[in-house]
């Protein structure tokens, strides 16, 4: 684990996290700021920086990651009505947590967020 990666610490329950789903390699928690009634974060146990450190050696977890984040969407309750799958790569996207994470948002209409 990257010395002070936070995400590593809650992958490993070093650091608490409320908890929606988990398998071996993916962890799901909401999101400590939420932008919207649901906002879900996603992340692989793995420590992947960015969006940019992705290889092909990953193919099979991002395929878990989305088929991940559409059983969490319908665990939620937002399937039908709607949600939106962002993740940000470097800091003038946003990023903030240099660990690959997916943030589920539903719940309400988002259009306020772009
Ligand atoms: P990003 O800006 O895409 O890197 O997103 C990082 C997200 O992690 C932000 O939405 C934060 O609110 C969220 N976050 C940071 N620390 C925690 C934590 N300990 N538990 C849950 N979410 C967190």
């Amino acid at each position: 684990m990257p010395n002070g990666c936070i995400f590593c610490k809650i992958a490993s329950g070093e650091i608490p996290s409320s908890k929606i789903y988990e398998d071996t390699n993916i962890l799901a928690f909401n999101d400590i700021n939420p932008k919207a009634p649901v906002h879900v974060l996603v992340i692989p146990k793995k420590h992947i920086p960015t969006m940019n450190d992705v290889t092909e050696a990953d193919s099979q977890l991002i395929s878990e990651l989305f088929q991940a984040m559409q059983r969490i969407a319908k665990k939620m309750g937002i399937a039908e009505s709607g949600y939106r799958i962002i993740t940000n790569c470097q800091k003038e996207a946003g990023q903030e947590v240099f660990h690959l994470h997916f943030h589920i948002l539903g719940g309400r209409p988002l259009k306020d967020l772009g």
